[in-house]
């Protein structure tokens, strides 16, 4: 089916050439068509241009985008969709003034959402984690990430594993899969930690593989959780399985997780609320993406990722939202973006691109999402009538979207 959208004001992230990621002063362009038509074959995007040179096309649709703007869709590349219940009792422990570690020493944090997971079956966590699922998508979401880490068991971890199988059976966007079985250690492992690392890497590892239910390796390196051997073990371990790294790292302290995963060729390095100039530094260069997290950084009340030292040092710099049940209960990426842009001083271009051709890179996709090229996939955003781009992230909090795309459909 043809389906071609003329008067569109303004078609965003408009890429001839495919590019896979954008580093330092690229991420301030960001290339654009005034009054443009997109055209659309079935599920990818064939063809765009101005109005003034529109051809004349066979569609069997059309729709008139005057006044609305055209953008891929948000290629969120950290989440935690999947888990079972809620933590807002935590938020009001917070809010009475307990820090993120207290709470987890009071037996909350992740050990709490670890033992409500374990409690509920497989097609609950599912049910649960399917509704996240879809509020995502119609903020605009059109490709994810997903991480296990609340099961902290072998079976606690292959169910949330198994739970994003089913998600990615049943949904048309991307989802990558991620074992983060090293995200907390279990208190009954409190005093022998070593022995949980050899029970994720001997036993729960293996099976993963086997049942092929993950594409990437996370670990959350940090004081109190994983140290920076814990990392290399595992993630030479999970390369003999072909896992690549997604990890954790520089979220309240730098103890050096950055360097472990660019040796070991992470994908990309998560969170970096805290960056030393050397660890700047040692992601130049490098095919490593790093990846901000905004909405955790409000919601925590912490530093937020220094954007601009990174950028303006030359790095790459992708946007995801880290959606989970103790840090960012928020899977919008459209407030994400606004973050970025109010809080770490990104211009909306930069924050846009981070957020699209960045995020898919974080996830292998930008070959197929993360910008409109001919040939990638028509997952996209219609925005409402609105002045500008620049509006999205000004307008905070207010929903500029009227329909969003996943593979040339439109989701009711
Ligand atoms: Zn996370």
């Amino acid at each position: 089916m043809k389906q071609l959208f003329i008067n569109i004001k303004e078609l965003l992230q408009v890429r001839e050439n495919k590019v896979d990621k954008l580093s330092g002063a690229e991420m301030k362009e960001l290339p654009t068509i005034k009054n443009a038509w997109l055209l659309i074959e079935d599920d990818t995007i064939a063809d765009y241009g101005e109005m003034d040179s529109l051809p004349e096309i066979n569609a069997d649709k059309t729709i008139d985008a005057e006044g609305k703007i055209i953008l891929p869709s948000w290629c969120d590349s950290h989440t935690h969709i999947v888990y079972a219940g809620n933590r807002e009792l935590e938020f009001a422990d917070r809010i009475n003034g307990l820090s993120y570690e207290e709470i987890a020493n009071r037996g909350g944090g992740i050990l709490n959402s670890a033992k409500t997971l374990q409690e509920t079956s497989e097609e609950e966590v599912y049910q649960q984690s399917a509704k996240r699922l879809e509020e995502v998508i119609k903020l605009g979401t059109g490709a994810v990430e997903i991480k296990s880490g609340y099961g902290l068991t072998e079976e606690g971890e292959l169910k949330m594993l198994r739970v994003i199988k089913k998600l990615q059976q049943n949904y048309e966007l991307p989802i990558k899969a991620t074992f983060l079985g090293a995200h907390a250690i279990p208190k009954e492992y409190k005093e022998r930690p070593d022995a949980y690392m050899d029970l994720v890497i001997e036993k729960i590892l293996p099976k993963v593989a086997e049942e092929n239910l993950a594409e990437y390796i996370d670990i959350f390196c940090e004081k109190g959780y994983f140290s920076v051997a814990d990392t290399h073990k595992l993630l030479s371990a999970a390369k003999k399985f072909g896992l690549k790294p997604k990890i954790h790292v520089n979220q309240f302290n730098a103890i050096g997780g950055i360097q472990a995963g660019i040796e070991h060729d992470a994908l990309s390095v998560d969170h970096l609320e805290v960056m030393r100039p050397e660890d700047i530094e040692s992601l130049k260069e490098t095919s490593t993406m790093p990846v901000a997290l905004p909405s955790c950084s409000l919601f925590l009340s912490i530093p937020y990722t220094p954007a601009r030292e990174m950028l303006d040092s030359g790095l790459p710099l992708a946007l995801a939202t880290d959606f989970n049940p103790g840090s960012t209960p928020s899977g919008n990426m459209n407030l994400v973006v606004s973050l970025a842009c109010i809080k770490m001083k990104m211009t909306p271009e930069e924050a846009i691109n981070a957020a699209t051709i960045n995020g898919a890179y974080a996830m292998e996709l930008s070959k197929t999402h993360g910008s409109i090229t001919k040939g990638k996939k028509a997952n996209f955003i219609l925005t409402g009538k609105i002045p500008s781009y620049t509006f999205l992230p000004y307008a905070f909090g207010t929903n500029s979207i009227e329909s969003v795309f996943i593979n040339g459909k439109r989701i009711e």
